[in-house]
């Protein structure tokens, strides 16, 4: 560590008196017990405080802060406009922030357990609508290495999926259904243009190429337990268990829980927001009549159909089904869309 507290301190003006363009710039890594882990440009971690009339302050914030009284610690005193905001509902129909400044999800899917085809167009829906970029990972392709090379050929071919039963492979290989359904979806959101990875987390396959995908960018991984979303941030991030006993340490008070959302640089470029316990993040916000354009291959139909309020249900003139009828939507995804609008239409749907 460089020294906490007063070597933060602006040269020109003593402890708590500083002006806001004496302001420090940093970022928020984590909430701790007592207050927030902030980075500063200079890589110093510090605890802050903040006024209770800023809101909520989330990881990946931009913020501008001085140093407090003593020294110590220091005041978070202004929010930089967010770029993104992710949220999460919270009591009393309010919503929080879960992250902010995110400009990249990616979700995680594995052969087993198998995918949740719903959660995963849920995560794209909240992608679109919040304008953060969204990627797919079928992760643990060790599995079923040879179904698995298949799949990523597949997946990344712009070609129409092979209807269920076709022999697959030069040798007229038959891939079980299972297998075959998760190639078919894949291919289907590569060619809507989300970007897929296959990869191992545990022998390493697709890592490298991950990591690429990840630099630059301040990303998040998100999916349903158990597809292996620790596993590949250990992979992404050897050294995270250091950085968090850094965290405690260099803040002094503050005691880091291992579910506490938090940023990490990755060694290769880009940051990483692991959020262990809340990787959920829901549809809360989103109306059914707007879900449509949570499926972005509806967006450039949704104008074109007959009513302006189509719920593309059954109604006359419906671009979207049209599109569907004709192959040119997957009738997946768009069976997915009536299930999800009848999701938002029961009041007690609880949002994950
Ligand atoms: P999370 O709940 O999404 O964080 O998933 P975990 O990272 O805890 O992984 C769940 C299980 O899948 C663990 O038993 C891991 O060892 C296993 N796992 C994770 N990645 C892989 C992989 O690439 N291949 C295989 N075969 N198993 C994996
Ligand atoms: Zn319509």
């Amino acid at each position: 560590m460089k020294g906490k507290g007063r070597r933060n301190s602006p040269p020109s003006s003593p402890p708590g008196s500083s002006s806001p363009n004496t302001w420090i710039e940093g970022r928020v890594i984590s909430h701790l017990g007592q207050g927030l882990a902030v980075e500063s440009p200079d890589g110093n971690i510090i605890l802050c405080q903040t006024r209770r009339r800023l809101g909520d302050v989330a990881v990946g914030d931009r913020i501008r802060w001085q140093p407090s009284e003593d020294g110590e610690q220091g005041r978070v005193e202004e929010v930089l406009p967010r770029s993104t905001t992710l949220v999460r509902p919270a009591y009393g129909g309010k919503t929080r922030v879960v992250a902010a400044n995110l400009d990249r999800i990616f979700i995680v899917i594995s052969p087993a357990p198998e995918p949740d085809w719903l959660l995963v167009d849920q995560y794209l829906a909240v992608c679109e609508f919040r304008h953060i970029a969204a990627e797919i990972i079928c992760n643990k392709i060790d599995l079923a290495e040879s179904e698995a090379l298949l799949f990523a050929a597949n997946a990344l071919s712009s070609k129409p999926p092979l209807l269920a039963g076709e022999g697959w492979g030069e040798g007229g290989q038959q891939v079980d259904s299972r297998a075959f359904r998760l190639a078919t979806e894949l291919a289907d959101y590569a060619r809507i243009g989300y970007p897929t990875h296959s990869v191992s987390a545990r022998n390493g396959i697709g890592v490298a190429e991950l990591k690429q995908a990840l630099h630059g960018h301040c990303s998040m991984l998100a999916g349903q337990s158990g597809v292996g979303k620790s596993s590949l941030t250990n992979a992404l991030l050897p050294e995270k268990n250091l950085r968090v006993g850094e965290i405690s340490e260099r803040s002094g008070l503050g005691r880091h829980t291992t579910t506490a959302a938090t940023l990490y640089p990755l060694p290769e470029g880009g940051d990483l927001i692991d959020s262990p316990g809340v990787a959920v993040f829901g549809l809360a916000e989103i109306k059914g009549q707007d879900l449509a354009w949570g499926y972005r291959e509806f967006q450039p139909l949704i104008a074109q159909c007959r009513f302006n309020d189509c719920r593309h249900i059954g109604d006359k003139g419906c671009a979207v089904r049209e599109a569907v009828e004709k192959g040119e939507v997957a009738e997946s995804r768009y069976q997915r869309y009536l299930k999800l609008l009848e999701k938002l239409a029961m009041p007690d749907t609880v949002w994950e």
